[in-house]
């Protein structure tokens, strides 16, 4: 019996989570009492207490051991030993309910970061759902954000929801909701007293705990500010004409200044040419060197084409990483040499990224842009400079990219 209690006190030492404790704990029982199958249950099962055996705190049970059968052998040496072996359940059971608790705060911390970088909810909502599908592994979780004209939620996180009791609850939802059956738990995203989505858990298996709930109110509360700092974020940037990254014309501005150098160019019968500029393999630099490289790639380029063009030509942010110039009084043939002017003067630039990725053993990279460029005609309207310029460049992407193609009507 000594000789047994030793080994079993070697055992529970090697064990350091449920499922190491179960096999360990399975291996020592199978090979000193015969026992085929074993068990350690620490959820309430009580309709499963045949050959299982109860571990104490105090007065009251936190666990069953479950045996394929108890001898009298084992029964006595459980008798004695128990004790110790509900000290290491309560050891990991409250290791596992820690880890948890620092998991929760990570996540609630890395949600409220998010906001520093990004703004785009179309950007943001799949990163917070990739966290919450990470910190609730035995759940599905549904986001659901208004879509203002309408007022209906719309499903952002993940990219389909089939369940029809889900759908049904999001659409009259007004406080948080749990369904009949405990396996849905649905919230909505409130932030200062705005109603801005859903958010919904559903379970697979066992019933949605308290504990859990709990999280998802507070989780719940963080994402709803982090939605609504967004929201509000993107209206100031509405209004603003400047984009902040590269300090050309946003997209907004850079429409309304076409609208004026079309109707310029036609009034004096002058020449007006567009280049439309695309990046090449620009997403595969955000994903080998991050965000940040990214970003600073997209300044280095909008301060050459800075540095390339007359006072008076214009440059503006189409989208991310697209950028459309203006050249007023310019024709086509001067357009191209501008254009290749530009082209190559990316292609030669080193830019050094060590210091907003100081993690990389790369410290410098080269990158290309593919141009499009298009002179106006007289029946073109404002829309056609740019989408014509647009062909043109998508005809350089086909081609092999780091290139200029004019297109001719
Ligand atoms: P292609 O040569 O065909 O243009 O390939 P690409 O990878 O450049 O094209 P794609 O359109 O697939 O990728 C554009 C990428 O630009 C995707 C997006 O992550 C990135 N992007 C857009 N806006 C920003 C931004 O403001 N900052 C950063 N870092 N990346 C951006
Ligand atoms: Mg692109
Ligand atoms: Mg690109």
């Amino acid at each position: 019996m000594l000789n047994k209690i030793e080994k079993l006190s070697k055992v529970l030492g090697e064990s350091y989570n449920e499922k190491s404790l179960t096999s360990t704990l399975g291996a020592f029982f199978a090979e000193n009492f015969g026992v085929e199958s074993f068990s350690v249950i620490t959820k309430d099962e009580d309709s499963q207490i045949e050959n299982c055996y109860p571990v104490f705190k105090h007065k009251k049970r936190i666990a069953y051991l479950k045996f394929s059968q108890i001898t009298k052998d084992l029964n006595d040496f459980l008798e004695i030993t128990s004790p110790f072996i509900s000290l290491k359940i309560q050891n990991i059971l409250l290791s596992e309910k820690m880890q948890k608790n620092i998991d929760f705060h990570d996540t609630m911390k890395n949600i409220a970061k998010i906001i520093e970088t990004q703004y785009e909810l179309n950007y943001v909502i799949p990163i917070i759902g990739e966290m919450l599908d990470k910190f609730f592994t035995d759940y599905l979780i549904y986001i659901f954000l208004k879509d203002e004209p309408t007022s209906t939620n719309k499903l952002y996180w993940p990219s389909a929801c089939n369940d029809k009791k889900i759908l049904e609850t999001i659409e009259t939802i007004e406080k948080k909701e749990m369904s009949d059956d405990r396996l849905i738990y649905a919230l909505p995203l409130i932030s200062e007293s705005k109603n801005v989505g859903v958010l919904v858990a559903k379970s697979t298996e066992k019933e949605i705990s308290l504990k859990d709930r709990e999280y998802l109110n507070q989780l719940a509360t963080q994402i709803a500010t982090t939605i609504n700092r967004a929201n509000v974020y993107a209206e100031i940037l509405k209004h603003a004409t400047l984009d902040a990254l590269t300090g050309f014309y946003n997209r907004r501005q850079l429409e309304e200044r076409i609208k004026q150098e079309v109707s310029n160019a036609k009034r004096q019968n002058a020449p007006l040419c567009g280049i439309m500029t695309d990046i090449d393999f620009f997403k595969s630099v955000n994903d080998t060197y991050g965000h940040a490289t990214g970003d600073l790639v997209l300044k280095t380029i909008a301060k050459i084409i800075r540095g390339q063009l007359r006072e008076y030509d214009i440059a503006g942010r189409y989208g991310g990483e697209e950028f459309s110039i203006l050249l007023p009084f310019t024709k086509i043939n001067e357009a191209q040499m501008v254009a290749e002017r530009l082209r190559s003067a990316i292609e030669n630039k080193v830019i050094d990224i060590s210091k907003v990725n100081p993690e990389s053993g790369v410290k410098t990279i080269q990158i290309t842009i593919s141009l499009g460029i298009y002179e106006m005609q007289k029946d073109d309207n404002d829309e056609d400079l740019l989408k014509k310029a647009d062909k043109a460049l998508y005809q350089a992407k086909n081609t092999g990219r780091n290139k200029v193609v004019i297109h001719y009507e």
